[in-house]
């Protein structure tokens, strides 16, 4: 399957870091930075392994598609979601070509490691489900999270909180983008498992802040 977009559109996959934090990432998607730790990588790992674009299995009532481009005009995001599982139903779901009936789409995101506290995952599998939404003309309810180590899929719904949080992400995403500014790093105890520390500097920079007002303290005397 392939997808239309315009040069301008962002990536859907940068909405669970922009949730993480504005400055992580304002340094991967604006400045182009990326460095690997060993969460990303086992990340990585499993995506890789989830991502074969030529299976599709078939499960009797049910067909599975993985690595499946998807895109929103609406929220100028595109990006590919791991897996699609296509539920077969009597009414609401979409014509799919070369299959009898009406399908319905239930993505499922894969991570590596445990269900978070924060919400980056559930924004991202919502964000996915709304491109879908877009795309085959259908209402896409609920969807999963797989995450490894507890080796459980867990249930997501799509409730009009959740997909209001995706549309204020997606605008301030763009907002940001195009105002090309990095926002400051401030150290909190999320920076420990950010791939992004050591680029970040986050405890330096608010060592610099301080050093930057006693100098301008030095200037106005
Ligand atoms: S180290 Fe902290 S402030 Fe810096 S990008 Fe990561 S989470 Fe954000």
């Amino acid at each position: 399957m392939t997808i239309e977009y315009n040069e301008d559109y962002l990536m859907l996959s940068g909405i669970q870091h922009f949730r993480f934090c504005e400055r992580q990432w304002a340094l991967i998607h604006v400045e182009g930075q990326w460095n690997e730790n060993r969460l990303t990588f086992e990340g990585r790992l499993i995506h890789e392994r989830a991502d074969d674009p030529f299976r599709v299995e078939t499960l009797g009532e049910r067909f599975v598609s993985r690595s499946v481009p998807v895109v929103s005009h609406r929220l100028k995001l595109y990006g590919v979601a791991d897996v699609v599982e296509f539920i077969k139903s009597s009414e609401g779901g979409a014509r799919i070509a070369d299959r009898e009936g009406l399908w319905t789409p239930y993505p499922i995101e894969y991570k590596h490691g445990q269900p978070k506290s924060d919400d980056c995952d559930l924004i991202q599998l919502c964000a996915q489900a709304m491109c879908l939404e877009e795309m085959l003309g259908v209402k896409v309810t609920e969807g999963a999270m797989y995450y490894y180590k507890i080796r459980r899929r867990l249930k997501i719904v799509f409730d009009s909180a959740v997909r209001a949080a995706v549309a204020d992400a997606a605008e301030r995403m763009r907002l940001s983008f195009l105002s090309g500014v990095t926002p400051k790093a401030l150290y909190t105890k999320k920076c420990e498992n950010c791939s992004l520390i050591d680029i970040c500097l986050p405890k330096s920079a608010r060592g610099d802040k301080a050093v930057e007002k006693y100098m301008e303290g030095i200037f106005e005397r």
